[in-house]
């Protein structure tokens, strides 16, 4: 099944735009490089997931956007808008996801290294603190009942599980086995559930699962899915809630396309499982909770840059353009494939290797790629840049961050 998700670019006469605008009008009076992002698209995508969600009868579905997928302030004012809750990691995320309105009852910290002043500011914000820690470890668990023991608070918390599946994708982006830090092994989580010292001032709400990030294949979603119903049934304590996590892919690549899971999909897929795995065998019906990144916001954004120059060596081409790794890393750090754009299209093309500014060989958008013969000055954009982007941006080099705009 071909699956192209929609992006706001289109070439209207060979000239590229961006939600209808031409992007040489756009960039003409905005330094580059920076990052373009389209407020229609991340509608539709926030839109798709909830009417989805709703399609296929997910009990009270609570969307916790997670947060560091893209932390632009007017990107989380619109999610709140929308109705979204926020997945945090850390408790600047979380002041960034509050300071956007995010109702901290909608607030979900996730995490392995949640410290005490983190775990004191989420504890004491709002009336009633946050919707839930999703503990990653006994330790944790043991922090955050002294923590709230000493606030004369009661702090709700679920188990992050390590369902032991793995997920078919790239390995710094896996979360779900045994060998990653994430998470809880079920016999932990039983045991710990029997401790009586670890439950003074924490109350067990839910549980939650998060197998990885670009997940194209729902088996090992299934899986996971099956692995928290399983010990949510033998958890005595009614959960409030059960969270599935996020990690549902989008099109980078032509490849991706024939393999990718539709929100649809993915939607039919949660509800089946939770309805042969939980909501057959019980008569509780918890809410679900989802912790999308990805899909909402990574076909939304481009990284908007310009040719420096142009360099041959030998048999190799080089289209060195203004934008580098510390801008987005994903290609340095994932082998990710970014689609290359130039703002005006051709017919001549030739073979190119697209490259950065950054004292560092993997400081490459693409090798090989078909282009026209730029020149300096002439305009390119990266494709599907609206997640783990700007928020994995560095100095290095002491560069300066791109800005980042919000049409
Ligand atoms: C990163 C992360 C997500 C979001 O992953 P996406 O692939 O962007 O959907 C959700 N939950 C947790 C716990 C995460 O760490």
């Amino acid at each position: 099944m071909k699956n192209i998700l929609p992006t706001p670019l289109q070439y209207k006469k060979n000239k590229l735009t961006f939600d209808g605008l031409f992007l040489d009008k756009i960039a003409k009076v905005r330094p580059t490089p920076f990052y373009l992002y389209s407020k229609k698209s991340l509608d539709f995508y926030y839109k798709s997931f909830t009417s989805n969600a709703l399609k296929h009868k997910i009990p009270s579905p609570l969307i916790c956007y997670a947060v560091k997928a893209n932390s632009n302030s007017e990107v989380l004012k619109r999610l709140k808008t929308l109705g979204s809750g926020a997945d945090v990691v850390s408790v600047g995320e979380l002041k960034k996801a509050l300071k956007a309105g995010i109702d901290p009852q909608k607030i979900v910290f996730s995490g392995v290294a949640k410290t005490e002043n983190e775990i004191l500011f989420a504890l004491n914000c709002g009336k009633r603190g946050i919707y839930s820690f999703n503990v990653e470890s006994i330790e944790e668990l043991e922090l955050i009942n002294a923590v709230a023991k000493k606030e004369k608070r009661i702090a709700r918390v679920a188990f992050r599980l390590n369902p032991q599946v793995n997920a078919k994708t790239h390995k710094h982006i896996s979360t779900g086995n045994k060998t990653h830090k994430f998470g809880l092994l079920k016999a932990d989580i039983l045991e710990a559930m029997s401790v009586k010292e670890f439950w003074g001032n924490t109350t067990l709400v839910g549980l939650s699962v998060h197998i990885g990030s670009q997940l194209t294949d729902m088996k090992a979603t299934i899986s996971a899915i099956r692995e928290l119903c399983i010990l949510a049934l033998e958890i005595e304590t009614p959960l409030e809630f059960l969270d599935v996590g996020g990690g549902l892919g989008i099109d980078y690549t032509q490849d991706d396309r024939s393999k990718l899971a539709s929100i649809e999909t993915y939607m039919k897929a949660v509800s089946e499982s939770l309805e042969k795995y939980y909501f057959s065998k019980n008569n509780h019906v918890p809410r679900i909770v989802f912790e999308p990144g990805r899909i909402l916001v990574g076909k939304m954004g481009v990284l908007v840059s310009r040719v420096v120059r142009t360099k041959t060596s030998d048999n190799a081409h080089f289209t060195i353009i203004d934008a580098g790794m510390n801008d987005l890393i994903r290609p340095a750090l994932y082998e990710a494939y970014h689609e290359v754009l130039p703002e005006t299209k051709s017919k001549k093309l030739i073979k190119t290797d697209i490259v950065g500014p950054i004292c560092e060989t993997a400081d490459c958008f693409g090798t090989q790629r078909s282009m026209p013969l730029l020149q300096s000055g002439d305009l390119v954009v990266i494709d599907n840049a609206g997640a783990y982007g700007h928020t994995m941006a560095s100095r290095y080099n002491e560069r300066e961050i791109a800005a980042e705009y919000f049409i």
